[in-house]
């Protein structure tokens, strides 16, 4: 759906009114275009991910800036190394890198601090420190404005190599509509790939919910990335799940995944059509909103059925029938809801929670077996459900974040590719919001 406002704004009275009365100033997003170069980017710090971070820049179609700033040398990304800070006096050293280069970075610029998990740190005065880098990062990425975004990325000693699929992501504009996010890189096997505009070639993904909105939106980036998508969605969704298919040169399957035997006909389409597939995300999913004394039995039920049993019993025949090839991968979708909760959603936000103590519970066992889990959580995204809301409650959801604007389902669906990555083996048990930094429960 079109955000008119932000159409408006983009327009020459628009601009004109925007500054005179102070409104929100939706800015234009830079997004993932093929072949797209970017730079200069200014390198600082000097902890143990300075150097492997020097070594993964040096490989990108980016600059190097000098670091001094000022008007001359306008910065596209900020990279700041800070697993040497031991003690929260050590925090002025983020003061004295951001301070003078901060006004220079430009717009939709990226800004990314390194750091080691707190709980891995090794004095208490350390995982102080480390752990006050989150409100730095979350404060600078609602005050930097202009669409750039901040994140603060914890990397696990060991896992040092492992951060080139995470940098990639953040510094392109694949990650336009995350801000304010903490992800943490665990040590892992990297399946480097060959093409890193194709890591998904050869590989077999399966979208459920791809009929229509972001679930479609996914299997396009996926097949973009090389993968083989299965399209699968309910049969009543049949024509736009045939198309979608056929637009990403995939497979259509159709199956509610609530049915009783779901899980054993989707294990027997893996096993007889792909032998396993390699990524698997968990899409699909459904409101019936009502406050909860207006609420009938099956409005609760059947949001609980979709958005969290189904992935539950989809994932243990996954995992009990090794249906997952190395490297695999699970994405889940939750939501903004299931972390700040909502009016009329007790039922969607406990479904959306849900699934993200699922991907929390499950991450230590899959890791075992060489896979990941992660969750997205969407916050306002562009779509039929976003634009069926009360016109006051949309205009809130679209403007109340760091970008005011609504994400496009290209923006979950980038965040998921990312994810899916064989090159994201150390991204395990992470919930990252595709949100513009959304106020609500931040
Ligand atoms: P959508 O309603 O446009 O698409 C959901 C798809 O899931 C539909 O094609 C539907 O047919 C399919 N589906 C529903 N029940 C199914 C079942 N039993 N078996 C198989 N397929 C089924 O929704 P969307 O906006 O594209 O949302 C996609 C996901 O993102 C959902 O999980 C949703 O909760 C989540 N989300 C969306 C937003 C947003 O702003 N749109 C925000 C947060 C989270």
């Amino acid at each position: 759906m079109t955000d008119r406002y932000a159409t408006f704004a983009h327009s020459g009275a628009g601009r004109f009114l925007v500054k005179r009365l102070g409104l929100p100033d939706p800015p234009r997003l830079r997004r993932y275009e093929p072949g797209s170069e970017f730079g200069p980017v200014t390198l600082g710090g000097a902890g143990r991910l300075a150097e492997p971070t020097r070594h993964i820049l040096d490989k990108l179609p980016i600059s190097l800036a000098t670091g001094k700033g000022g008007a001359d040398e306008r910065c596209a990304a900020l990279i700041f190394d800070a697993s040497g800070i031991a003690d929260s006096d050590g925090l002025g050293a983020i003061y004295e890198f951001f301070h003078p280069v901060i006004r220079s970075l430009r717009a939709s610029g990226r800004v990314v601090v390194l750091g080691s998990p707190p709980e891995l740190c090794t004095s208490a005065r350390e995982a102080t420190a480390q752990r006050a880098l989150e409100g730095f990062v979350r404060s600078l990425g609602k005050e930097i404005g202009r669409g750039s975004t901040a994140q603060l990325v914890y990397v696990a000693p060991g896992a040092e190599e492992a951060t080139e699929s995470t940098l990639r992501f953040l510094l392109s504009g694949r990650s336009a509509y995350v801000s304010g996010q903490v992800v943490r890189i665990g040590p892992a096997v990297v399946d480097v790939p060959d093409d890193w505009d194709q890591p998904l070639d050869g590989k077999t993904a399966i979208v459920t919910g791809a009929a229509r909105g972001i679930g479609a939106s996914i299997a396009h980036v996926l097949a973009r990335e090389g993968a083989h998508v299965v399209c699968l969605d309910v049969p009543a969704a049949g024509e736009e799940l045939t198309q979608v298919a056929n637009e990403v040169k995939g497979t259509a399957l159709q199956l509610d995944l609530t049915a009783d035997d779901a899980p054993r006909r989707l294990a027997d389409f893996i096993a007889t059509r792909h032998v396993h597939a390699d990524v698997f995300v968990h899409n699909a999913g459904i409101t019936r909103d009502k406050t909860l004394g207006r609420m009938d039995e099956n409005q609760w039920r059947s949001v609980l059925d979709v958005n969290l049993c189904s992935q539950e019993r989809i994932n243990d025949v996954l995992l009990a029938e090794n249906l997952l090839g190395e490297h695999g991968r699970i994405v889940s979708v939750s939501s903004v809801s299931g972390i700040a909760g909502n009016r009329g959603q007790t039922n969607y936000a406990t479904s959306k929670a849900g699934v993200i103590g699922l991907v929390e519970a499950t991450a230590g066992a899959v890791a075992e077996r060489g896979l990941t889990i992660n969750a997205v959580a969407p916050g306002f995204i562009e779509t039929k459900m976003t634009a069926a809301m009360p016109m006051f409650v949309r205009e809130g959801g679209r403007r109340l974040n760091s970008m005011s604007q609504g994400g496009l389902p290209v923006d979950v669906a980038e965040t998921i590719a990312w994810l899916a990555s064989p090159a994201s083996g150390g991204v395990n048990g992470n919930v990252i919001r595709v949100c513009g930094q959304s106020l609500l429960g931040a």
